[in-house]
């Protein structure tokens, strides 16, 4: 069940007939095709159908399994995004434990490495809760700028072990 409500804004995006054209923006990657069906009782997400609870019927009200809602939320709605993160880690930043009223979410594997990834060969482990940390604003600029260091170097490899534990 997603933590934050089906805003206005994500329900005008429903109900689109045909699958667009990904403008290449890899922090909103693109959408599954069967995103675009208005088929009830299949999920938008995954593209599966949706069964009742307790019986093999098909839940024809339904557009999407509730875990699906949780994970479509958590790529597309920011808000979603750091109300999964409190629940988990409740403002304690990953490095330091210590606990930041202005905690940032911060990828593990940074996102921009699927940068210039063309659509079929996305890695959507990069958009998972799991690649998903609490820093503290310190903690985060430390990596942010690490990570720069190393790409200025042309070393794209960042050491995600030191920033996981
Ligand atoms: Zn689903
Ligand atoms: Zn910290």
């Amino acid at each position: 069940m997603p933590l934050s409500r089906w805003s206005s804004r994500h329900e005008k995006t429903f109900g689109k007939k045909r699958k667009e054209k990904w403008n290449g923006d890899f922090r909103n990657p693109p959408k599954p095709k069967h995103y675009y069906t208005k088929t009830k009782g299949n999920c938008r997400w995954c593209g599966n159908v949706i069964l009742n609870d307790k019986e093999d019927t098909i839940n024809t009200r339904k557009s999407w399994h509730e875990d699906c809602a949780t994970e479509y939320l958590l790529i597309y709605h920011s808000g979603e995004q750091r109300a999964q993160l409190w629940n988990r880690d409740e403002g304690i930043c990953k490095k330091c434990g210590y606990f930041d009223l202005h905690w940032e979410a911060d990828h593990i594997k940074p996102l921009v490495e699927q940068k210039g990834v063309k659509e079929k060969d996305l890695d959507w482990s990069y958009y998972k809760l799991d690649n998903l940390q609490t820093l503290c604003k310190k903690c985060h600029r430390k990596k942010t700028n690490s990570e720069v260091v190393l790409k200025g170097k042309g070393k794209r490899k960042v050491n995600y072990r030191k920033w996981s534990k």
